[in-house]
């Protein structure tokens, strides 16, 4: 068996890596491909998202009669990244539990070169490829967002940054909504004279009473999260800040949701004569991949090819994926092996990246 890709792995993970400081990940990768023979290049991204490194794009040229197929995985990792050292078992490498382990998505990093150094040693052919690591995907896909694809002339992509076993993907995701609503009431002594004030607390109970939290259906979600208000307990609260979010992946339906919520809002707030301040970002848009897609049908076929179960899902959160393709290039997300990822528990199976790296060698061979 081939180990590169462990070895690749293992030093990988060892390197710090958070949002925003993915350097010692990026040098780690553009020495690598400079061995390998291949140039690389790293985009100014890192001047909008504020980091220290921008997204590394690598064009390795194939035959130019077959499909041109992009891989996609990101270099950050969520806190505690740093100071990562990977325990080794028969089975699995796990983290220390002092730290997560950084197999999301460095599983994905490693096993993208491993693919380039099957390329360069001939060991599998194919069209062009073209090999993209982004920043800061875990503080809301920035790297993707400013990724400029002008120049990548690609037919379909690959991210691989998901869990599940190996031969899983999945062909949609939500789209996402994330709001801030501000509401102010007006501050009174409690004691003395609380009819003088207007109580936002109370006023945002009422308002959220009479809404749909939760599931709204099968492809809807919304939320609440996080509620932040008032000064002092013998002042009537004058301010409350509450964030929230939608999802759906029929944008119809994220637009009534959310506008529900609004309107709720914004009704209850006037029949209390307090003010309000709403601000919302649309995080992604949803993407959805059919039979049809080319993607979907190699993946399929590789995963045959390789004995795997082909497994097909609808995802709930968003991932650079949701970014590729609006950009314009079909895409889909397909599992690493990555498992309890964003805790210290986080856990991949040795064999799994044997078995990702293989597949996607497979992918660009057919
Ligand atoms: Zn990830």
């Amino acid at each position: 068996m081939n180990k590169r890709v462990v070895n690749e792995f293992l030093q990988l993970v060892v390197l710090d890596n958070p949002s925003k400081d993915e350097r010692k990940v990026a040098d780690y990768i553009l020495a690598r491909l400079k061995e390998l023979g291949y140039g690389a290049y790293e985009d100014q991204a890192y001047l909008v998202t504020g980091g220290n490194t921008g997204n590394i794009i690598c064009k390795i040229e194939g035959n130019p009669d077959k499909d041109k197929v992009m891989f996609l995985s990101h270099m950050d990792s969520v806190m505690p990244c740093n100071g990562k050292v990977p325990v080794i078992n028969d089975i699995y490498i796990e983290s220390s539990k002092n730290t997560i382990l950084g197999s999301d998505d460095l599983s994905g990093v490693a096993s993208m070169l491993e693919l380039a150094a099957a390329l360069a040693n001939k060991e599998v052919t194919g069209g062009d490829v073209y090999l993209i690591f982004t920043i800061s995907e875990e503080i809301g896909l920035l790297g993707a967002k400013n990724l400029d694809l002008s120049k990548i002339n690609a037919d379909y992509a690959y991210v691989l940054d998901s869990g599940g076993d190996i031969g899983t993907a999945s062909i949609s995701a939500p789209s996402h909504i994330s709001f801030t609503v501000k509401i102010r009431g007006k501050a009174a002594h409690a004691g003395m004279e609380p009819e003088k004030g207007i109580n936002a607390m109370v006023v945002a109970s009422k308002a959220i009473a009479k809404m749909q939290i939760g599931r709204i259906d099968e492809e809807t979600t919304c939320n609440l999260g996080v509620i932040k208000g008032g000064n002092a307990k013998n002042i009537v609260c004058e301010e409350i800040i509450i964030d929230g979010e939608c999802r759906s992946r029929n944008e119809e339906k994220l637009n009534l949701v959310y506008n529900d919520i609004m309107t709720v809002f914004q009704d209850t707030v006037n029949e209390n004569h307090c003010t309000i301040d709403i601000s919302s970002t649309k995080e992604y848009s949803s993407f959805l991949i059919s039979d049809e897609d080319e993607a979907l049908i190699k993946f399929e076929k590789a995963c045959q090819l390789m004995n795997l179960p082909f497994k097909k899902e609808h995802g709930g959160g968003g991932s650079d994926t949701n970014i590729i393709y609006s950009k314009g290039i079909k895409a889909l997300n397909i599992s690493t092996g990555m498992d309890k990822v964003h805790s210290v528990e986080e856990r991949i199976k040795i064999d799994d990246l044997f078995k990702i790296s293989e597949l996607i060698k497979i992918i660009v061979s057919l």
